[in-house]
């Protein structure tokens, strides 16, 4: 049996230690959270905007994490700054050990230009998990909403549970950017998947549109809206009109149109 090393924890073990700045942010976030550093072993078109990028690291196997948490990755520029980005654990394979992430080819960003071109063998460092939005666990049913950044977060947790529990609108610009996943009962996640075609990512019209329309079930239920901070703003406010109560609703703003995201690898609040 092979037993991996413990995983870099403040610095220790990672190859030159962390950067002073990671290593405030590890002890300010608590044990939970560590630094990996991250090795690229494969890379798979899944669609031709998002790109599957699947890393390994020293102690991976250790990796312990709730489906809908984040990886914050220091992403490197051309110019030699690093910039923090977070992007979901779409899946983890402890035995391999390796991790998923998929990422959107949206055009211009640090992240965006880094997962394109990244190949097999190029390193990275990750500080995670991080993020606070999983699946609730006294939900009696669920709804996931969001555009193309929110389709691994929506997937990965929808998959830990029942389809016939499940509500899930996903916006793409077509159909070629469609992807399949499974419910945790072996029935397909049932997607109602929206198409922009050509309109602008934080439009957001026919994700409010579907929301307003979408048959919600029975019971107590929880929403997850992740996408464009305007959009999810729009999208949360479009369930509170449908008498969701706001403790049923986990609204995170993922990117922010026309602006990078902040230092700390989120859109910078209005
Ligand atoms: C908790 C969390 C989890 C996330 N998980 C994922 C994930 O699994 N997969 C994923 O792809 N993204 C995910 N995101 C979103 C991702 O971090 C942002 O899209 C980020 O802005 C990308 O960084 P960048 O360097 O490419 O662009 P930035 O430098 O941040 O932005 C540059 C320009 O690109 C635009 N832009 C940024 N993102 C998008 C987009 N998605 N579509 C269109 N235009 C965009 C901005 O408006 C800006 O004009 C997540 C974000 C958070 C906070």
């Amino acid at each position: 049996m092979v037993t991996d090393p413990a995983p870099a924890r403040n610095g220790t073990g990672n190859a030159g230690g962390p950067a002073p700045e990671s290593a405030a942010l590890l002890a300010r976030l608590g044990d939970e959270v560590s630094l990996w550093d991250l090795e690229v072993t494969a890379t798979l078109a899944l669609t031709p905007t998002m790109r599957r990028i699947r890393v390994t690291a020293p102690g991976l196997g250790a990796f312990s994490y709730r489906p809908g948490q984040d990886l914050m990755l220091s992403v490197p520029a051309t110019d030699g700054a690093t910039f923090r980005r977070r992007y979901t654990v779409r899946s983890f394979d402890p035995a391999a050990p390796a991790l998923d992430i998929d990422v959107v080819l949206h055009g211009d960003g640090p992240a965006a230009t880094w997962a394109a071109g990244v190949q097999p063998g190029d390193r990275i460092e990750a500080i995670g998990p991080r993020g606070k939005v999983t699946v609730d666990p006294g939900a009696q049913w669920h709804l996931f909403a969001g555009d193309d950044s929110a389709v691994p977060a929506s997937l990965a947790m929808a998959e830990t549970l029942p389809a016939d529990r499940l509500v899930v609108v996903l916006e793409v610009d077509g159909a070629h950017d469609e992807q399949q996943a499974t419910a945790v009962d072996g029935r397909p996640v049932p997607v109602q998947w929206l198409h922009r075609g050509g309109a602008a990512p934080d439009s957001g019209a026919q994700l409010l549109g579907a929301l307003a329309a979408a048959a919600l079930l029975a019971g107590l239920g929880h929403a997850y809206l992740a996408g464009e901070l305007g959009v999810v703003a729009a999208m949360r406010a479009a369930l509170l009109e449908r008498g969701m109560a706001a403790e049923q609703i986990s609204a995170k703003p993922y990117w922010r149109a026309g602006r990078a995201n902040a230092a700390h690898g989120e859109p910078e609040r209005p």
